[in-house]
């Protein structure tokens, strides 16, 4: 077996020998005892492990050390003659992550308090622990983090908190994330951050209808009124207006944190838990359209995700598409929501014409292809069967694809299928123009090309300037 890791040091290798009757149990369904894990000389005592497994007998699981080896990104692990069925079911590693690891990020405060979180999704978290690279190599979680009091713990999954008994003033947070998903979805951030919950969502949730969803805003105490006073109130009206769009939330909470400066992206997506940049605190709420876009990221990327790393596209030019539709949305579904903008009054931002030069490269992080090309794209698509047809077909859309990875094949193919007067040799179209070559295709209509506007000139120029 070879697993992603990188700058992890595995202290230990081995296989958990599991009961016949061993079945997966979670946290919200059962949780006892202490979650701690301690290892005898005659097996793995029965803590954490034994509460993720169900075991009920109390007896300690007999292990057994597994031959391994760290090559540079990967940690190989075998069993000598055991392959197939024969392949342990359970493997227990042992390691500490390493500062210089780049799936966590250590970083101090405004208010000059540590903290620490993990923008580590663009590089599948092989720091933060050894897992699988590909997304389909979907799976569960559980954490168990222990913090002094006083200190929060955020974290993707459903979210159980109990104190340790120890006399060392530690707090222990426990979460879980009993829906399988890409390893690159974890997020985990630790700081001395202060908390504002906004009004209930009603989200229209099938499987939770009587459990409103509770939005929460985290920051350093000395940011958390004016993040609150900018955004808090917009994200329940986002969250029903996504669910009006697309379908009910597929989570049951969703918490907000504002992280440190170094913090390079301007949001970032996991289940139940939305990183954001302090660039959206612009004082306006100008930058609240961008709030939409990483609540709009729970149906696009994480319940409807990418099957192949390179088609990053399917969740950020969808995000990226759907972004706008939420913010009016929400203002019809709530007319006072405009008075909380700006007094500047100022509308959306507008997007300049860009031509999209790069695929996806390793040195680039995030790169910008898969927003604009594919606003543009599904915006091509949208001319071509009328905007509200579009936006019905995007609610079906996700309504037979969640819960699954796909492939841009698939989202074309059921694009064709669902309209009768678009030809199926649209699908190969699509592919061929906006997918296998680069920038925009040469029939794609530049709505913005007049020598006559100050603004677009402005931004041409700009733009030119930086290529
Ligand atoms: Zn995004």
């Amino acid at each position: 077996m070879t697993l992603d890791s990188t700058l992890v040091n595995i202290e230990s290798v081995s296989e958990v020998v599991l009961p016949e009757d061993f079945q997966v149990a979670f946290c919200g369904h059962k949780q006892n005892g202490h979650l701690t894990q301690e290892t005898t000389s005659s097996g793995v005592q029965n803590g954490f492990l034994g509460n993720i497994l169900g075991d009920k007998t109390h007896t300690p699981l007999p292990f057994k050390g597994l031959s391994y080896s760290v090559y540079g990104w990967c940690v190989q692990i075998w069993k000598p003659d055991a392959t197939g069925k024969a392949w342990p079911k359970c493997v227990w590693i042992k390691y500490h992550t390493s500062p210089e690891g780049t799936s966590l990020t250590w970083a101090t405060d405004q208010d000059g308090k540590p903290s620490v979180y993990s923008p580590g999704a663009y590089i599948n978290n092989r720091s933060l622990m050894p897992c699988q690279e590909p997304p389909v190599a979907m799976s569960t979680w559980q954490a168990s983090i222990h913090v002094p009091e006083g200190c929060v713990v955020l974290m993707s999954g459903n979210q159980f908190v109990g104190k340790t008994t120890g006399s060392d003033d530690q707090v222990t947070y426990h979460y879980e994330m009993d829906s399988p998903l890409p390893c690159s979805t974890l997020a985990l951030a630790v700081g001395w951050w202060q908390c504002r919950q906004s009004m209930n969502a009603d989200t229209k949730d099938g499987s939770n209808p009587d459990v409103p969803v509770t939005c929460r805003l985290y920051a350093p105490p000395s940011l958390i009124d004016r993040a609150a006073d900018e955004l808090l109130g917009y994200a329940p009206k986002f969250l029903e207006a996504s669910c009006e769009l697309l379908g009910p939330y597929p989570f049951r909470r969703l918490d907000m944190l504002i992280l440190p400066k170094c913090f390079a992206c301007m949001g970032l997506k996991s289940p139940n838990l939305v990183f954001l940049s302090q660039s959206l605190l612009s004082g306006d709420a100008s930058m609240r359209v961008r709030l939409a876009h990483e609540i709009s990221h729970a149906w696009f990327g994480l319940l409807v995700g990418a099957k192949d790393w390179n088609e990053e596209w399917l969740s950020e030019g969808f995000a990226t598409f759907i972004e706008e539709k939420i913010q009016s949305k929400a203002e019809k579904l709530y007319p006072q929501l405009k008075q909380l903008r700006g007094v500047s009054g100022q509308s959306d931002t507008i997007r300049p014409h860009t031509v999209v030069q790069f695929g996806q490269m390793c040195s680039r992080k995030w790169t910008q292809v898969h927003y604009l090309k594919g606003y543009f794209l599904l915006h091509r698509m949208a001319s071509i069967v009328g905007l509200e047809e579009f936006d019905e077909f995007l609610f079906n859309y996700v309504q037979h694809f969640k819960g699954q990875l796909v492939t841009s094949e698939d989202f074309f193919g059921f694009f064709v299928e669902s309209f009768s007067n678009v030809p199926r040799e649209m699908k190969d179209k699509f592919v061929h123009e906006w997918l296998e070559r680069a920038g925009l295709p040469k029939s794609f209509p530049k709505k913005f090309d007049s020598p006559d506007n100050e603004l677009v000139s402005q931004v041409e120029n700009e733009v030119g300037g930086n290529r």
